[in-house]
Protein backbone atom coordinates (compact mmCIF):
# COMPACT_ATOMS: atom_id res chain seq x y z
CA UNK A 1 0.00 0.00 0.00
CA UNK A 2 2.66 2.49 1.09
CA UNK A 3 4.83 1.75 -2.43
CA UNK A 4 1.67 2.08 -4.44
CA UNK A 5 1.44 5.98 -2.91
CA UNK A 6 5.00 6.27 -3.48
CA UNK A 7 4.32 5.28 -6.85
CA UNK A 8 1.48 7.58 -7.68
CA UNK A 9 2.86 10.63 -5.65
CA UNK A 10 6.37 10.54 -7.23
CA UNK A 11 4.98 10.41 -10.96
CA UNK A 12 2.09 12.75 -10.19
CA UNK A 13 4.42 15.40 -9.16
CA UNK A 14 6.07 14.79 -12.37
CA UNK A 15 2.87 15.21 -14.28
CA UNK A 16 2.27 18.46 -12.48
CA UNK A 17 5.52 19.97 -13.12
CA UNK A 18 5.36 19.12 -16.62
CA UNK A 19 1.73 20.26 -16.94
CA UNK A 20 2.63 23.76 -15.06
CA UNK A 21 3.58 25.86 -18.71
CA UNK A 22 0.99 24.37 -20.53
CA UNK A 23 -1.95 24.52 -18.31
CA UNK A 24 -0.77 29.05 -18.43
CA UNK A 25 0.00 29.25 -21.76
CA UNK A 26 -3.63 26.91 -22.45
CA UNK A 27 -5.83 29.49 -20.12
CA UNK A 28 -3.91 32.55 -21.45
CA UNK A 29 -4.68 31.54 -25.98
CA UNK A 30 -8.51 30.13 -24.68
CA UNK A 31 -8.78 33.99 -23.30
CA UNK A 32 -7.32 35.60 -26.26
CA UNK A 33 -9.18 33.35 -29.22
CA UNK A 34 -12.47 34.06 -26.96
CA UNK A 35 -12.42 38.09 -26.36
CA UNK A 36 -10.87 38.41 -30.29
CA UNK A 37 -14.00 36.20 -31.49
CA UNK A 38 -16.51 38.04 -29.56
CA UNK A 39 -15.08 41.40 -29.56
CA UNK A 40 -18.17 43.60 -30.40
CA UNK A 41 -18.41 44.74 -34.23
CA UNK A 42 -15.03 43.51 -35.12
CA UNK A 43 -14.24 44.08 -38.73
CA UNK A 44 -10.67 42.26 -39.72
CA UNK A 45 -9.77 43.42 -43.34
CA UNK A 46 -10.98 45.47 -45.86
CA UNK A 47 -13.32 44.77 -49.08
CA UNK A 48 -10.00 44.88 -51.02
CA UNK A 49 -7.86 43.13 -48.71
CA UNK A 50 -9.95 40.46 -47.14
CA UNK A 51 -8.44 39.36 -43.85
CA UNK A 52 -7.52 35.27 -44.16
CA UNK A 53 -9.48 34.14 -41.07
CA UNK A 54 -10.48 30.79 -42.24
CA UNK A 55 -6.46 30.12 -41.85
CA UNK A 56 -6.38 31.65 -38.20
CA UNK A 57 -9.65 29.46 -37.49
CA UNK A 58 -7.53 26.28 -38.92
CA UNK A 59 -4.37 27.90 -36.68
CA UNK A 60 -6.69 28.36 -33.53
CA UNK A 61 -8.69 25.86 -33.18
CA UNK A 62 -5.60 23.21 -34.25
CA UNK A 63 -3.44 24.96 -31.56
CA UNK A 64 -5.73 24.33 -29.09
CA UNK A 65 -6.00 20.57 -29.05
CA UNK A 66 -2.01 20.74 -28.69
CA UNK A 67 -2.55 23.41 -25.84
CA UNK A 68 -5.21 21.35 -24.38
CA UNK A 69 -3.54 17.79 -24.90
CA UNK A 70 -0.60 19.61 -22.91
CA UNK A 71 -2.51 20.46 -19.67
CA UNK A 72 -2.96 16.76 -19.10
CA UNK A 73 -6.32 17.91 -17.66
CA UNK A 74 -7.54 14.87 -19.99
CA UNK A 75 -6.11 11.31 -20.44
CA UNK A 76 -7.05 10.54 -23.65
CA UNK A 77 -6.36 11.99 -27.26
CA UNK A 78 -10.28 11.52 -28.33
CA UNK A 79 -12.02 13.44 -25.80
CA UNK A 80 -10.07 16.62 -26.30
CA UNK A 81 -10.53 16.54 -30.32
CA UNK A 82 -14.30 16.09 -29.40
CA UNK A 83 -14.45 18.75 -26.87
CA UNK A 84 -12.06 21.22 -28.98
CA UNK A 85 -15.03 20.01 -32.18
CA UNK A 86 -17.88 21.42 -30.13
CA UNK A 87 -16.21 24.48 -29.20
CA UNK A 88 -15.59 25.38 -33.04
CA UNK A 89 -19.81 25.56 -33.19
CA UNK A 90 -20.08 26.61 -29.61
CA UNK A 91 -17.49 29.76 -30.26
CA UNK A 92 -19.92 30.73 -33.39
CA UNK A 93 -23.35 30.01 -31.96
CA UNK A 94 -22.06 32.46 -29.25
CA UNK A 95 -20.52 35.14 -31.23
CA UNK A 96 -24.69 35.11 -33.35
CA UNK A 97 -25.63 36.63 -29.81
CA UNK A 98 -27.81 39.88 -30.50
CA UNK A 99 -25.37 42.27 -28.71
CA UNK A 100 -22.15 41.12 -30.30
CA UNK A 101 -23.61 42.64 -33.46
CA UNK A 102 -21.35 39.35 -35.35
CA UNK A 103 -22.82 36.83 -37.35
CA UNK A 104 -22.46 32.93 -37.51
CA UNK A 105 -20.16 31.75 -40.11
CA UNK A 106 -20.40 27.70 -40.86
CA UNK A 107 -17.36 28.56 -43.27
CA UNK A 108 -15.70 29.59 -39.79
CA UNK A 109 -16.87 26.50 -38.02
CA UNK A 110 -15.46 24.03 -40.94
CA UNK A 111 -11.98 26.16 -41.06
CA UNK A 112 -12.04 25.62 -37.36
CA UNK A 113 -12.69 21.40 -37.61
CA UNK A 114 -10.47 21.17 -40.59
CA UNK A 115 -7.63 22.02 -37.62
CA UNK A 116 -8.78 20.15 -35.63
CA UNK A 117 -8.80 16.92 -37.94
CA UNK A 118 -5.07 17.79 -38.98
CA UNK A 119 -3.87 18.31 -35.66
CA UNK A 120 -5.52 14.81 -34.70
CA UNK A 121 -3.92 13.19 -37.97
CA UNK A 122 -0.20 14.52 -36.97
CA UNK A 123 -0.88 12.59 -33.35
CA UNK A 124 -1.76 9.72 -34.95
CA UNK A 125 1.14 9.90 -37.51
CA UNK A 126 3.41 10.68 -34.47
CA UNK A 127 2.27 7.62 -31.90
CA UNK A 128 4.34 5.36 -30.20
CA UNK A 129 4.69 2.26 -33.22
CA UNK A 130 6.68 -0.72 -33.42
CA UNK A 131 8.01 -3.00 -30.94
CA UNK A 132 10.01 -2.62 -26.86
CA UNK A 133 13.12 -1.14 -28.48
CA UNK A 134 11.46 1.38 -30.79
CA UNK A 135 9.47 2.22 -28.63
CA UNK A 136 11.71 2.72 -25.28
CA UNK A 137 13.29 5.28 -27.80
CA UNK A 138 10.21 6.78 -28.44
CA UNK A 139 9.40 7.05 -24.65
CA UNK A 140 13.25 8.67 -24.27
CA UNK A 141 12.18 11.21 -26.94
CA UNK A 142 8.64 12.06 -25.30
CA UNK A 143 10.24 12.26 -22.32
CA UNK A 144 13.62 15.08 -23.12
CA UNK A 145 10.62 16.95 -25.22
CA UNK A 146 7.89 16.74 -22.25
CA UNK A 147 11.13 18.03 -19.82
CA UNK A 148 12.30 20.70 -22.10
CA UNK A 149 8.91 22.17 -22.08
CA UNK A 150 8.81 22.40 -18.78
CA UNK A 151 11.11 24.74 -18.24
CA UNK A 152 9.37 28.64 -19.80
CA UNK A 153 12.47 29.60 -21.36
CA UNK A 154 12.50 26.63 -23.76
CA UNK A 155 8.51 27.90 -24.51
CA UNK A 156 10.50 31.63 -25.18
CA UNK A 157 12.94 30.23 -27.60
CA UNK A 158 10.13 28.27 -29.59
CA UNK A 159 7.92 30.66 -29.85
CA UNK A 160 10.44 33.00 -30.69
CA UNK A 161 11.87 30.92 -33.67
CA UNK A 162 8.30 30.46 -34.76
CA UNK A 163 7.94 34.04 -34.69
CA UNK A 164 11.18 35.08 -36.89
CA UNK A 165 10.54 32.22 -39.25
CA UNK A 166 6.85 33.69 -39.72
CA UNK A 167 8.14 37.00 -40.73
CA UNK A 168 10.71 36.38 -42.66
CA UNK A 169 8.35 33.09 -44.99
CA UNK A 170 5.43 35.41 -44.91
CA UNK A 171 7.32 38.91 -45.89
CA UNK A 172 9.29 36.13 -48.62
CA UNK A 173 5.69 35.21 -49.71
CA UNK A 174 3.75 38.45 -49.94
CA UNK A 175 7.04 39.86 -52.10
CA UNK A 176 6.58 36.88 -54.92
CA UNK A 177 3.19 37.03 -54.18
CA UNK A 178 2.73 40.76 -54.83
CA UNK A 179 5.73 39.93 -57.82
CA UNK A 180 3.00 38.00 -59.93
CA UNK A 181 0.44 40.15 -58.92
CA UNK A 182 -2.02 38.45 -57.20
CA UNK A 183 -4.22 41.37 -55.89
CA UNK A 184 -6.66 40.27 -53.10
CA UNK A 185 -4.82 37.00 -52.31
CA UNK A 186 -2.50 38.66 -51.10
CA UNK A 187 -3.23 39.01 -47.03
CA UNK A 188 -3.97 35.15 -47.39
CA UNK A 189 -0.78 34.46 -49.19
CA UNK A 190 1.21 36.08 -46.27
CA UNK A 191 -0.63 34.56 -43.49
CA UNK A 192 -0.11 30.85 -45.38
CA UNK A 193 3.22 31.32 -46.22
CA UNK A 194 4.10 33.01 -42.32
CA UNK A 195 2.33 29.97 -40.56
CA UNK A 196 4.47 27.58 -42.81
CA UNK A 197 7.41 29.04 -42.17
CA UNK A 198 6.66 29.42 -38.27
CA UNK A 199 5.77 26.13 -38.13
CA UNK A 200 9.22 24.78 -39.17
CA UNK A 201 11.31 27.05 -37.84
CA UNK A 202 9.68 26.69 -34.03
CA UNK A 203 10.18 22.88 -35.12
CA UNK A 204 13.93 23.28 -35.74
CA UNK A 205 14.00 24.90 -33.01
CA UNK A 206 12.45 22.75 -30.68
CA UNK A 207 14.24 19.80 -32.17
CA UNK A 208 18.16 21.22 -31.40
CA UNK A 209 17.19 22.10 -28.15
CA UNK A 210 16.13 18.52 -27.29
CA UNK A 211 19.19 17.30 -28.74
CA UNK A 212 20.96 18.92 -26.50
CA UNK A 213 18.73 18.73 -23.74
CA UNK A 214 18.87 14.57 -24.58
CA UNK A 215 22.58 14.93 -24.20
CA UNK A 216 22.50 16.21 -20.52
CA UNK A 217 19.58 13.12 -19.37
CA UNK A 218 21.76 11.05 -21.30
CA UNK A 219 23.68 11.01 -17.82
CA UNK A 220 20.95 11.62 -15.72
CA UNK A 221 18.89 8.63 -16.62
CA UNK A 222 15.50 10.08 -15.50
CA UNK A 223 13.20 7.73 -14.28
CA UNK A 224 10.56 8.10 -17.50
CA UNK A 225 7.46 7.93 -14.77
CA UNK A 226 8.45 10.17 -11.95
CA UNK A 227 11.84 11.32 -13.42
CA UNK A 228 14.23 10.31 -10.65
CA UNK A 229 17.27 10.17 -11.52
CA UNK A 230 18.79 6.53 -12.05
CA UNK A 231 22.09 6.75 -13.07
CA UNK A 232 23.44 4.76 -9.84
CA UNK A 233 20.72 2.46 -9.45
CA UNK A 234 21.15 -1.35 -9.81
CA UNK A 235 20.68 -3.02 -12.93
CA UNK A 236 20.37 -7.01 -13.55
CA UNK A 237 21.96 -9.13 -15.96
CA UNK A 238 19.59 -8.57 -18.57
CA UNK A 239 19.44 -4.58 -18.61
CA UNK A 240 16.47 -4.20 -16.54
CA UNK A 241 16.29 -2.28 -12.89
CA UNK A 242 13.70 -0.42 -10.55
CA UNK A 243 12.73 3.14 -10.11
CA UNK A 244 13.61 3.30 -6.37
CA UNK A 245 11.36 6.24 -6.29
CA UNK A 246 8.50 4.83 -7.61
CA UNK A 247 9.47 0.99 -8.73
CA UNK A 248 8.73 1.74 -12.23
CA UNK A 249 10.56 -1.02 -14.34
CA UNK A 250 13.58 0.40 -16.64
CA UNK A 251 15.82 -1.03 -19.18
CA UNK A 252 19.36 0.19 -19.26
CA UNK A 253 19.31 0.81 -22.62
CA UNK A 254 15.79 2.96 -22.90
CA UNK A 255 18.53 6.15 -22.59
CA UNK A 256 20.31 5.27 -25.74
CA UNK A 257 22.20 8.19 -27.09
CA UNK A 258 20.97 9.79 -29.67
CA UNK A 259 22.48 8.75 -32.91
CA UNK A 260 23.59 10.23 -36.65
CA UNK A 261 22.04 7.10 -38.64
CA UNK A 262 24.23 7.02 -42.33
CA UNK A 263 22.09 8.17 -45.04
CA UNK A 264 21.48 4.53 -46.77
CA UNK A 265 20.10 3.43 -43.59
CA UNK A 266 17.93 6.91 -42.73
CA UNK A 267 16.67 7.10 -46.26
CA UNK A 268 15.09 3.36 -45.72
CA UNK A 269 11.30 4.07 -46.06
CA UNK A 270 11.07 7.20 -47.68
CA UNK A 271 10.15 5.86 -51.18
CA UNK A 272 6.91 4.20 -49.79
CA UNK A 273 6.46 6.88 -47.80
CA UNK A 274 6.57 9.16 -50.70
CA UNK A 275 4.44 7.09 -52.56
CA UNK A 276 1.99 7.40 -49.98
CA UNK A 277 1.48 11.06 -49.35
CA UNK A 278 1.59 11.31 -53.05
CA UNK A 279 -0.89 8.57 -53.60
CA UNK A 280 -3.40 11.00 -51.15
CA UNK A 281 -2.99 14.39 -53.20
CA UNK A 282 -3.41 12.58 -56.67
CA UNK A 283 -6.51 11.08 -55.32
CA UNK A 284 -7.68 13.89 -54.23
CA UNK A 285 -6.97 15.87 -57.69
CA UNK A 286 -8.54 12.77 -59.30
CA UNK A 287 -11.79 13.22 -57.19
CA UNK A 288 -11.81 17.17 -58.13
CA UNK A 289 -10.90 15.87 -61.99
CA UNK A 290 -14.00 13.63 -61.65
CA UNK A 291 -16.67 16.21 -60.57
CA UNK A 292 -15.34 18.49 -63.19
CA UNK A 293 -16.00 16.14 -66.05
CA UNK A 294 -19.49 15.05 -64.56
CA UNK A 295 -20.24 18.23 -63.80
CA UNK A 296 -21.43 18.34 -67.91
CA UNK A 297 -23.92 16.11 -67.91
CA UNK A 298 -25.15 15.49 -63.64
CA UNK A 299 -26.40 18.15 -61.83
CA UNK A 300 -24.89 16.94 -58.51
CA UNK A 301 -21.56 17.26 -60.15
CA UNK A 302 -22.23 20.72 -60.86
CA UNK A 303 -23.69 21.72 -57.91
CA UNK A 304 -20.63 20.20 -55.71
CA UNK A 305 -18.26 22.20 -58.11
CA UNK A 306 -21.03 25.32 -57.44
CA UNK A 307 -20.43 24.33 -53.93
CA UNK A 308 -16.54 24.56 -54.41
CA UNK A 309 -16.62 27.80 -56.13
CA UNK A 310 -18.52 29.69 -53.65
CA UNK A 311 -16.54 29.35 -51.00
CA UNK A 312 -14.07 32.52 -50.12
CA UNK A 313 -10.49 32.32 -51.77
CA UNK A 314 -8.86 31.34 -47.99
CA UNK A 315 -11.33 28.21 -47.98
CA UNK A 316 -10.73 26.78 -50.65
CA UNK A 317 -6.55 27.28 -49.64
CA UNK A 318 -7.91 25.98 -45.83
CA UNK A 319 -8.73 22.89 -48.16
CA UNK A 320 -6.04 22.46 -49.69
CA UNK A 321 -3.58 22.97 -46.90
CA UNK A 322 -5.40 20.98 -45.04
CA UNK A 323 -4.64 17.74 -47.63
CA UNK A 324 -1.25 18.30 -47.99
CA UNK A 325 -0.57 18.36 -44.10
CA UNK A 326 -2.93 15.29 -44.07
CA UNK A 327 -0.71 13.74 -46.92
CA UNK A 328 2.36 14.89 -45.21
CA UNK A 329 1.06 13.28 -41.95
CA UNK A 330 0.50 9.67 -43.75
CA UNK A 331 3.64 9.90 -45.16
CA UNK A 332 6.13 9.89 -41.88
CA UNK A 333 3.79 7.56 -40.51
CA UNK A 334 4.59 4.85 -43.18
CA UNK A 335 8.25 6.09 -42.77
CA UNK A 336 7.74 5.89 -39.02
CA UNK A 337 6.58 2.02 -39.91
CA UNK A 338 9.98 1.29 -41.83
CA UNK A 339 12.10 2.71 -39.74
CA UNK A 340 10.72 0.84 -36.83
CA UNK A 341 12.41 -2.98 -37.40
CA UNK A 342 15.74 -0.98 -37.48
CA UNK A 343 15.21 -0.36 -33.96
CA UNK A 344 13.76 -3.45 -32.52
CA UNK A 345 15.81 -5.75 -34.52
CA UNK A 346 18.89 -3.83 -33.17
CA UNK A 347 20.22 -6.51 -31.23
CA UNK A 348 20.45 -8.77 -33.90
CA UNK A 349 21.96 -6.49 -36.83
CA UNK A 350 23.69 -3.63 -36.33
CA UNK A 351 21.80 -0.31 -37.01
CA UNK A 352 24.65 1.39 -38.44
CA UNK A 353 26.85 -0.84 -40.83
CA UNK A 354 24.20 -4.29 -40.58
CA UNK A 355 26.97 -6.21 -39.25
CA UNK A 356 25.44 -9.88 -37.60
CA UNK A 357 25.34 -9.70 -33.80
CA UNK A 358 24.33 -12.82 -32.96
CA UNK A 359 28.61 -13.22 -31.64
CA UNK A 360 28.27 -9.97 -29.66
CA UNK A 361 28.77 -9.56 -25.97
CA UNK A 362 26.12 -8.54 -24.12
CA UNK A 363 26.54 -7.14 -20.61
CA UNK A 364 23.51 -5.92 -18.84
CA UNK A 365 21.25 -5.85 -21.37
CA UNK A 366 23.48 -3.23 -23.60
CA UNK A 367 26.91 -4.18 -26.23
CA UNK A 368 28.46 -2.79 -29.44
CA UNK A 369 28.66 -3.29 -32.72
CA UNK A 370 32.59 -5.07 -33.51
CA UNK A 371 32.71 -3.96 -36.58
CA UNK A 372 31.55 0.13 -36.11
CA UNK A 373 31.53 0.66 -32.12
CA UNK A 374 27.41 1.77 -32.03
CA UNK A 375 25.79 0.45 -29.57
CA UNK A 376 22.91 -1.48 -29.07
CA UNK A 377 20.08 -2.44 -26.35
CA UNK A 378 18.77 -5.92 -26.01
CA UNK A 379 15.28 -5.54 -24.65
CA UNK A 380 13.91 -8.85 -25.88
CA UNK A 381 14.94 -12.77 -25.74
CA UNK A 382 14.66 -13.63 -29.32
ZN1 LIG B 1 10.35 6.46 -11.13
ZN1 LIG C 1 27.99 -1.68 -36.74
Amino acid sequence: MSSLRGVTTASTELARRLARPWRAVFVLWALVVTLATHWPRLEVGSDTFPAPDKIVHMITFGSLVVLLRGTRWIARLWPVGLIVLAWTVLDELTQALPVLDRTFSAQDVAAGQIGVAVTLAWYWALSPIGGPANRARLGYRAFVVDDLLARPGAWIVVAGAGAGGAVVVGAATGLIAHGAGAGTMLPTSIMAGGFAGGVAASTAALAEAARRRGIVLEDVRPCFACGNPCREVAVAGDGRGDCPACRTSFHAGQWAPPMLLPLRVAARGTIPAILAGGAILLGALAIYGLVLGLSIHLTAARSLLRGWHALVPDMQLVVDMALIAVALAVSVRVYRHRQAPLYDGQHRRCRCCDHLLAGAVVTRGTGRCSECGTMFARFTDD
